[in-house]
């Protein structure tokens, strides 16, 4: 019998209709009471001669109900008992059910809807296909674990809402049949029926949306907003997702940091989470450098160490790189030589040319580093490296040497593969990482590549750099991460013309591209503009790592699966040649006739 209960909606709910009473909020006060519930049996069981008893499960909890055996019942039959609630005899309580002091005794039970035999019980504990969960997805539902997460999730949308409206913030619905969005992702479109040859596109995120509403003087706009982005799927995407996206005007960028904590913690608050602490805050550059990412997972330590001036004068090949990053290892004795050897190809898989290890060993003059390489070493390095890795007897230490981004990066990887399952699964980190460079590289043909999107401001200090030296110049964007997750990201936008251009220049985009792209929102901008930036974090992620699910899949109700399709209604669908003569367009054939 399930126990777990589901989340206690119910209370204080008046329970209509068929029933007088929600499954979950009956007890023992309510012993010697006629009530009416309704549910699905989950289970049908044998009891003396003529007696059955019966458990019935609405999404408030299960009950047993007793039952002559002459009724016919099965699995996922909906009921609805009438009957008395009355105490269990003395032996039989169940300390594992919410309502296992009761039972539903002297019954009158009306078969509401017969079910034939569900293809998988409905049972948290029983592993069903995730194939088969998706195309049933309406039995997987209605599991007690789903019916948690799809309610949590909804507290946490509820939670966000009111936090958004206690800051002043409105509900403002955007269109989803629009024009390409600056996000950087394919684009859904939507071909015209009256505008033939035409398409709209299904926005990425309503960023340009919320950009003319600042125009238009709504101050703080917010939306629980559906956006839509034609991407491989994988564990933590789907086409479709859902973000709270605002947008407020004459703000600086700690004020947009201040909203959207206060949105996080309420969220967590509401899904039961209240060791939060305060959100932190780290840079770009200090996340790289003791993080190696830009999402650190801040629940462990480990931090990657910069070593290159310890061996600024050495010979060994290996470490005279540009920048050399270390890592004391975590669970050091677990780091077998052929696990050592594994993390040198794992380094290699993630470009990096190579990963020297150490280890610390007692020896006749104390500690020292046993490796391949540490007969190389001269007495000094070895003393400062022992000196700034603190080592102490059995550590490992890991070298990678590279560019910087790339060393940090590697040994990143290598910190979180090591290190993850030393984070504490109830632990939840929010962490502001700041100040991105505005520009993340540069592409075949010079151009500089925008990192968040290309109405970014630079940060107001490197202005003058935007010519001279724009690599070196920071932006004011922002991103949250959680436990090493990126949640989400927002930046304070450009609204005055001369530095759009300068940027757009950067970025290789022309006045007239500008002009057909994004003309209406520049024309936008020169009717006032206020000084205006926003964010947006996805929900579907949020409400996962908040209910403790690593796949968004588990707290969307009716996700696609990994290559996009949807096995319960068969989407995408062919459609009828007729559709296709309406929209004034034809399809070459499909490629499965071509094979
Ligand atoms: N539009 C951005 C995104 O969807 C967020 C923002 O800058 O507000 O990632």
């Amino acid at each position: 019998m399930e126990s777990k209960p589901v989340i206690n909606e119910f209370s204080g709910i008046a329970a209509k209709g068929l029933r007088n009473r929600y499954i979950g909020s009956l007890s023992a006060a309510d012993a010697g009471e006629r009530v009416s519930v309704c549910g699905w049996v989950a289970r049908v069981r044998e009891h003396g001669e003529h007696l059955v008893f019966v458990d019935v499960r609405d999404y408030s909890g299960i009950v047993q109900v007793v039952a002559h055996s002459s009724v016919d019942l099965r699995s996922e039959y909906v009921v609805q008992v009438a009957g008395l609630v009355s105490e269990r005899p003395e032996g039989t309580v169940n300390p594992d059910l919410a309502t296992g002091e009761i039972e539903l005794t002297d019954t009158e039970i009306t078969v509401l809807s017969a079910a034939e035999p569900p293809p998988f019980a409905i049972q948290d504990r029983v592993e069903v296909d995730e194939a088969m969960r998706l195309k049933f997805r309406y039995l997987d539902l209605r599991r007690d674990k789903m019916q948690h997460h799809l309610r949590m999730r909804a507290r946490i949308n509820s939670a966000i809402r009111a936090s958004m409206e206690r800051q002043g913030f409105t509900e403002i619905e955007t269109p989803l049949l629009w024009t390409p969005t600056p996000e950087g992702a394919r684009e859904f479109v939507v071909p015209s029926r009256l505008h033939q040859g035409s398409t709209y596109v299904l926005p990425q995120s309503p960023q340009i949306a919320k950009q003319l509403l600042m125009v238009a003087g709504f101050d703080r706009y917010y939306q629980i907003a559906r956006c839509l982005r034609d991407e491989d799927l994988r564990a933590d995407r789907q086409f479709e997702f859902t973000q709270l996206d605002l947008e407020a005007s004459f703000v600086t960028q700690r004020d947009i940091m201040d909203f959207i904590s206060d949105a996080v913690i309420a969220a967590s608050r509401a899904a039961g989470i209240s060791a939060t602490g305060e959100v932190g805050e780290i840079s770009w550059k200090d996340a790289m450098d003791r993080f190696g990412t830009d999402k650190p997972d801040m629940r462990f330590g480990n931090e990657l160490i910069d070593v290159s001036a310890v061996f600024s004068n050495t010979s060994v090949r290996a470490l005279s790189a540009p920048c050399l990053k270390a890592l004391v290892a975590p669970n050091p004795s677990s780091l077998t030589r052929s696990k050592l050897d594994d993390l040198v190809d794992r380094a290699k898989g993630l470009g990096a040319k190579g990963l020297l290890w150490l280890r610390a060993v007692a020896g006749s003059e104390g500690l020292q580093f046993e490796s391949p390489v540490s007969k190389f070493f001269t007495a000094d390095e070895s003393k400062s490296l022992m000196d700034v890795t603190k080592v102490s007897e059995g550590d490992v230490v890991l070298i990678v040497g590279d560019a910087w981004e790339k060393a940090c990066h590697v040994l990143g990887q290598i910190r979180l593969e090591l290190g993850r399952s030393q984070g504490d699964p109830d632990e939840f980190r929010f962490v502001w990482v700041v100040d991105f460079p505005l520009f993340e590289g540069v592409d075949e043909q010079g151009r500089l590549i925008s990192a968040h999107h290309p109405f970014t401001m630079p940060n107001e200090e490197d202005f003058s750099k935007l010519e001279s030296d724009p690599l070196s110049v920071r932006s004011q964007s922002y991103d949250l991460v959680l436990n090493g997750w990126e949640l989400g990201s927002g930046s304070i936008r450009i609204h005055r013309a001369d530095i759009q251009s300068k940027v757009f220049a950067s970025l290789g985009i022309t006045e007239e591209e500008a002009g057909n792209r994004f003309g209406f929102l520049l024309d936008a901008f020169k009717y006032g503009a206020p000084p205006h930036g926003g964010f947006a974090f996805g929900i579907d992620r949020l409400a996962a790592l908040l209910v403790g699910e690593d796949n968004i899949r588990e707290v969307i109700a009716f996700p696609k699966t990994q290559s996009g399709a949807d096995v319960m209604t068969g989407a995408p669908k062919e459609i009828d040649t007729r559709i296709w003569d309406l929209l004034g367009l034809s399809v070459k054939a499909p490629k499965k006739y071509l094979a």
